[in-house]
């Protein structure tokens, strides 16, 4: 409360003379009245996993059903391994990423990926990279409060995980987002999750890699009704600033959607934000700034919310920044934000390779890679047997 007031304190002392206009909104706190979403948006690596403990050792303090408390288990042990300092994220010493992998026994051939993709399964779904596993551990701890809505909790919530993510491993993602689904009179659940990153290029053959990872992001999406309509890996018409291909599922929407809006109760209204890391404030949470990250949905993830039956207007909202377009929104390849480890004492392994910022490591452009396309299989990887593993 105390940092509430101080909040609104500063704000009003910077606006005396203005009409309260929704940014000046006071803000929820997470999970059960818990977390203060703005003091924590500052947190060390340290104090995040100290908190990740801490909810799993008080599930009720924070809200939590009984039936997630084994998966956030699950999850923090996941998120742990593939941080930075993490034993999954050091597993492949030659090329240490947030990506959950193991070295293709193949993969001397130059034909093959020196990589193949090591999943997780959760609800279903394979994920592999710490981020999403993160934006998954902040979804199910419990609904959010209520009387949440964009200003008061999804947006500082929001800012609060890429910033968390900034932390956790290099390379964060370059974009971020929440969507959240609530009938009336009810907490609303809500899922977070970012786009395509974390990932590094091994020497030979970094391209079939982000082939493999870009395929896999496309299979969570895809269903029968995206096959309906034709859609496919290449068929996006989205390009970067440089004219590259922005493949399905490289959105940072592609989970939260997958989550809430795929198979939504059609009693529920389903709505999101989306917010780009290049903006995000550096020191300390604030709303004015917050706004000014926001991005509407580019126009994969407006097909998307399209075939599944929702609304992309409840997708953007009024105090959108100006020319907050997929153009300017990050989807193209900006300058990388993330510190480079190289700058950072960061051990830099011989075999890797680490790209340039023209080559978009975190939001990356389709690559064409040399050789076949990749191919897709007849059925969605998470609908078939072997969905743990690549083809
Ligand atoms: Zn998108």
């Amino acid at each position: 409360m105390a940092l509430l007031q101080s909040y609104l304190g500063e704000y009003n002392n910077r606006n005396v003379n203005s009409p309260m206009t929704p940014s000046t909104e006071a803000y929820l706190p997470a999970y059960n009245g818990q977390l203060n979403l703005a003091s924590a948006f500052v947190w060390s690596v340290t104090r995040i996993q100290v908190f990740m403990i801490e909810v799993i050792d008080n599930p009720s303090t924070y809200g939590v059903e009984r039936k997630v408390e084994s998966e956030l288990k699950r999850l923090r042990t996941d998120i742990v391994d593939l941080s930075q300092k993490g034993s999954k994220y050091q597993s492949e010493a030659s090329c240490p990423q947030a990506i959950s992998r193991i070295v293709n026994p193949a993969g001397a051939s130059k034909d093959e990926s020196y990589l193949l993709l090591d999943t997780m399964t959760y609800e279903g779904l394979p994920y592999w990279c710490s981020f999403d596993l993160l934006g998954r551990f902040l979804s199910i701890i419990s609904p959010a409060p209520q009387g949440a809505t964009h200003h008061n909790f999804y947006l500082p919530l929001t800012l609060m995980y890429a910033n968390w993510c900034r932390k956790i491993a290099p390379k964060a993602p370059w974009m971020y987002s929440c969507a959240w689904a609530g009938g009336k009179d009810k907490q609303s659940r809500f899922h977070l999750g970012a786009s395509l990153g974390g990932y590094s290029l091994p020497k030979e053959q970094g391209g079939r890699w982000v082939s493999i990872l870009q395929q896999a992001r496309f299979d969570i999406l895809r269903d029968e009704r995206t096959d309906a309509v034709g859609l496919t890996i290449q068929s996006s018409t989205l390009r970067s600033s440089k004219r590259k291909p922005i493949p399905y599922g490289n959105c940072a929407e592609t989970y939260p959607l997958v989550h809430l809006l795929r198979n939504r109760d059609p009693s529920e209204e389903v709505y999101g934000l989306a917010v780009m890391l290049r903006k995000l404030p550096e020191a300390a949470y604030n709303h004015p700034q917050a706004l000014d990250t926001l991005v509407r949905p580019c126009s994969n993830c407006q097909d998307v919310i399209g075939i599944w039956g929702g609304k992309v207007e409840n997708f953007i909202t009024d105090d959108m920044p100006e020319n907050s377009t997929t153009a300017s929104s990050g989807v193209q390849s900006p300058i990388s934000p993330c510190p480079d480890p190289r700058a950072s004492g960061f051990a830099l392994p011989t075999r890797i390779k680490w790209p340039s910022p023209e080559d978009d490591t975190a939001e990356p452009a389709a690559k064409r890679v040399k050789g076949p396309a990749p191919e897709i299989s007849r059925k969605p990887s998470h609908l078939a047997k072997r969905k743990d593993k690549p083809q």
